[in-house]
């Protein structure tokens, strides 16, 4: 082929003269539409389950072997084919379900193009097994390349059983792209959630090398189906919205602005039973959010949308995925109101059970019992087995350290270490340079010398922090941070500054080895998107770095065994799925240092002290004295300063002194 399409290649651009038309082969225009259409096993698996639901199956079972590369098997007790339609089957541009050009404006179906099984029979061994209802014996169907063995008699159940082996085998370059069976079992998932979700009266199972990894009841709810692949935590947060109104019918579930992500992945759109992505829809959601969520974040959406199948077009997209729309307008209004309108009538605040806090290991013994059980109280609501066991090991935990009480801390009239509600040192204390023993958080012996008591009043150098009388400093609406200068007065962002710092000792750190790293007790479980999962396999290495260790934990949930010692055990959760979700997306070579840096300014903005919380005089020096690791860089990681300067001259200017 290769030499073929050389010679003609070249003709064209010397006067050497045109070549003949002719015309493509039926194997080559098949591997043609399967480059198009066929891009991976979880593209096989797609097709395969909308032709079972297309048949009217009630129940689909598929089994996948090396993450496809082995084996995608698909079977359904639906109506099935008889003997000809079998051989037509895996003929191209054969279907069933458009007969009449008007056809194909009232698509009800999920296939119509006629396109899926040959090309699927052109990169792979395809075996097909049909057996319908009225017949007491199925047929066989074995489609290589572009041999075809025929139609013979088999044993086989009512419905149909579609196995591909060896996908790709003629496709190199296809193949060579194949992921880990990890990840291309994640893609698989991915697309069995994009159909079951909107499915839930049909019965799916997955099972993966022999293991099963989905099992769906029949006559299930979309809820329930939600908390099938994205845990129940999820799912139970979620508030439902409906509305049917003006042709368009909507159903749904979506997220509370609090619980916000850091990317669209848990945004999935749905048009008459079809997972779409759509960009009214999608803006239509992010306005229903505005002012309730920081920018850059995202709302957990899952929203099914019903149209008349004449007022839209799905045919844009060889995969359907992409819409055309007949009335954006209607459609974005009706999508932003029911949204909205839920809102109004829901309580937003942010409730304890949004905290989940992992236990951490304390070889120093500090961990008090009642924060244990204040820990405890956040995660009764749930209460899965592996919950309660978690629960009884805390407990005895709490039992021990409630009967061995730690010894008192060394004191001078400060308070012991500085420790958040959560057990663990305060954020600000809890991060010493590396080398600094610090046993008492007094936080003064990592103070440089010479920078306190303030000297007699003198400049810096340009850019560098101005000398701070400690004793002035006010903390403000607890996030700013007031003090007198030399010559002047300065006000400090505590977020910023404290982001600014750690980061730059996390810079340095990492420079050195891995990140100091904390393990856990027990392990924490983080509920994911399903190919998520093959994202830490994917990027052990950095993962490493940052001092995390994760393992895959079932089909859509990680568990975290180690974490760096800086951040605040409450954000773990919340650090983790954003992390995934920018790993995620930022696969590829040569991207290392740029992520690194990107994971430790994520990490560094989720450590640091927040707008809001208030600060102690112990740890406002902490802070501040920290100051000069900052060198000359007033800026947080993001660019926005860290604090702003007011000269006795600008005051006295301001005050129409001078
Ligand atoms: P399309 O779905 O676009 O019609 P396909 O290549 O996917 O094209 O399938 C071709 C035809 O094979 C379908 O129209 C249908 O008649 C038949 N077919 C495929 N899979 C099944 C199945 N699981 N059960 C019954 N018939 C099937
Ligand atoms: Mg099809």
């Amino acid at each position: 082929m290769r030499r073929d399409c050389r010679s003609h290649c070249v003709d064209l651009r010397t006067d050497a003269p045109m070549p003949q038309i002719h015309v493509l082969p039926d194997l080559l225009v098949n591997k043609i539409a399967a480059g198009e259409v066929i891009e991976r096993p979880a593209s096989v698996v797609k097709e395969l389950i909308e032709n079972s639901l297309d048949a009217g199956a009630k129940r689909i079972e598929v089994t996948i072997e090396q993450g496809g590369r082995k084996l995608i098997r698909v079977a359904d007790d639906g109506g099935g084919m008889d003997v000809d339609d079998l051989a037509l089957a895996v003929q191209p541009h054969a279907t069933s379900k458009i007969t009449r050009e008007e056809d194909l404006f009232g698509i009800r179906t999920m296939g119509f193009r006629g396109e899926a099984l040959p090309s699927i029979g052109a990169v792979s061994q395809l075996r097909i097994v049909s057996r319908q209802p009225s017949s007491d014996a199925a047929h066989e169907i074995r489609v290589t390349a572009d041999r075809i063995e025929l139609v013979t008699a088999a044993s086989g159940p009512v419905g149909t059983t579609v196995e591909i082996r060896e996908l790709f085998f003629n496709v190199p370059a296809r193949q060579k792209f194949l992921r880990t069976p990890q990840t291309e079992m994640g893609h698989i998932t991915e697309q069995l959630a994009r159909i079951a979700l909107v499915y839930p009266q049909i019965e799916f199972r997955l099972t993966h090398n022999g293991r099963p990894v989905h099992q769906l009841r029949p006559a299930g709810s979309v809820r329930e189906r939600i908390a099938d692949f994205f845990g129940k935590e999820m799912s139970d947060s979620l508030l439902e919205v409906a509305r049917d109104e003006r042709g368009l019918k909507i159903h749904g579930y979506v997220g509370r602005p609090s619980d916000s992500r850091s990317s669209a992945r848990w945004q999935y759109f749905f048009l008459n039973g079809r997972y779409i992505r759509d960009r009214f829809v999608g803006h239509a959601v992010r306005e229903a959010y505005r002012g309730l969520m920081e920018a850059h974040r995202y709302p957990v959406v899952f929203l099914a949308l019903e149209l008349p199948p004449d007022s839209v077009d799905v045919n844009v997209h060889p995969t359907k995925i992409e819409v055309r729309w007949r009335d954006s307008n209607m459609l974005y209004s009706q999508i932003l109101s029911v949204i909205r309108d839920r809102f109004l009538n829901t309580d937003l605040t942010p409730g304890l059970m949004a905290v989940r806090s992992p236990q951490i290991a304390d070889p120093t013994g500090e961990f008090s019992g009642e924060l244990l059980d204040a820990g405890d109280t956040a995660t009764t609501g749930t209460d899965s087995e592996a919950e309660r066991r978690h629960r009884e090991i805390r407990d005895s935990i709490a039992d021990f350290f409630k009967r061995n009480p730690r010894p008192a801390s060394p004191g001078f009239g400060e308070p012991p270490a500085i420790r958040s509600e959560y057990g663990a040192a305060s954020p600000i204390a809890a991060y010493q340079p590396v080398g600094t023993v610090d046993p008492g958080g007094m936080v003064e012996s990592t103070e440089p010398p010479g920078l306190l008591p303030p000297g007699p009043p003198s400049r810096l150098g340009e850019g560098e922090p101005d000398r701070i009388d400690l004793g002035t400093v006010l903390q403000v609406h607890r996030s700013y941070l007031v003090a007198e200068t030399a010559d002047g007065l300065v006000i400090i962002d505590q977020h910023a500054l404290h982001e600014r710092i750690l980061f730059e000792q996390l810079s340095q750190e990492i420079t050195r080895g891995p990140l100091e790293s904390q393990r856990l007790l027990l392990p924490d479980m983080i509920d994911v998107a399903p190919d998520q999962v093959a994202v830490i396999e994917a990027h052990a290495d950095t993962l490493a770095k940052l001092g995390f260790e994760m393992t895959p934990y079932g089909p859509s949930t990680i568990a975290v065994h180690a974490v760096p010692s800086i951040l605040r055990p409450e954000r773990v959760t919340a650090f983790v799925r954003d992390m995934l979700d920018r790993l995620a997306v930022r696969s590829g070579p040569a991207t290392g240092e740029i992520l690194i840096n990107d994971l430790l300014s994520m990490m560094a903005c989720k450590a640091a002290v927040k707008a809001g919380d208030p600060l102690d005089p112990a740890e406002i020096r902490s802070l501040l004295s920290k100051r000069h690791h900052v060198e000359r860089s007033t800026n947080c990681p993001h660019g926005r300063p860290t604090s702003l300067r007011f000269t006795l001259r600008d005051l006295e200017r301001q005050f129409k002194r001078v």
